[in-house]
């Protein structure tokens, strides 16, 4: 990434997590991309819920391993692209579907596991990720970094 601003916190449960998600999307304009990075039950899909709050959607969101993408349609014409390449050894179809999309001022888009597919993502994007913590099992270490075209999502947080 290149110049970055970024934002650290903890969070205490998963309510935490979807609050601050939901802070987030509130302050989405479209154009985000979002890359969640964390192991296996890090709080990735409980952000993405919290985000999708956040834009106004009431939305069952379920975790899109077994589908790949799922998309969401929020108020004010934006689209909520979710993706999870958990599942995927390559990024084939998805990939390019992931490009598409990322074209796409209405859409906002959001990626799990996104190893795979990193050659096409852009420098451009709001990282995430969650680490554990010795304090507690559901205490979670969050650092937000954000190329400086996506810095306004940081302010005002606390
Ligand atoms: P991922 O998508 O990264 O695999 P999920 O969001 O699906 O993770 O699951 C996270 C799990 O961890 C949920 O069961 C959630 O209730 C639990 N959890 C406990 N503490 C937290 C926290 N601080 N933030 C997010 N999830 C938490
Ligand atoms: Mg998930």
């Amino acid at each position: 990434m290149s110049v970055i601003n970024s934002f650290k916190t903890r969070t205490n449960n998963s309510e935490d997590t979807f609050e601050l998600a939901k802070s987030l999307g509130a302050k989405c304009r479209g154009g985000e991309l979002f890359l969640l990075v964390s192991d296996l039950g890090g709080g990735k899909t409980t952000f993405t819920k919290g985000l999708l709050s956040g834009l106004g959607s009431d939305a069952v969101v379920s975790s899109p391993t077994f589908t790949v993408n799922n998309v969401y349609d929020c108020p004010n014409g934006i689209y909520v692209h979710h993706f999870d390449f958990y599942r995927l050894n390559e990024g084939g179809v998805v990939a390019q579907e992931l490009a598409e999309v990322l074209d796409d001022p209405k859409s906002i888009v959001v990626v799990e596991w996104g190893d795979i597919v990193s050659e096409v993502l852009p420098e451009s994007k709001i990282e995430v990720r969650f680490d554990r913590s010795k304090e507690g099992e559901d205490v979670r270490q969050i650092d937000i970094k954000t190329s400086t075209n996506f810095s306004y999502l940081l302010e005002g947080l606390k």
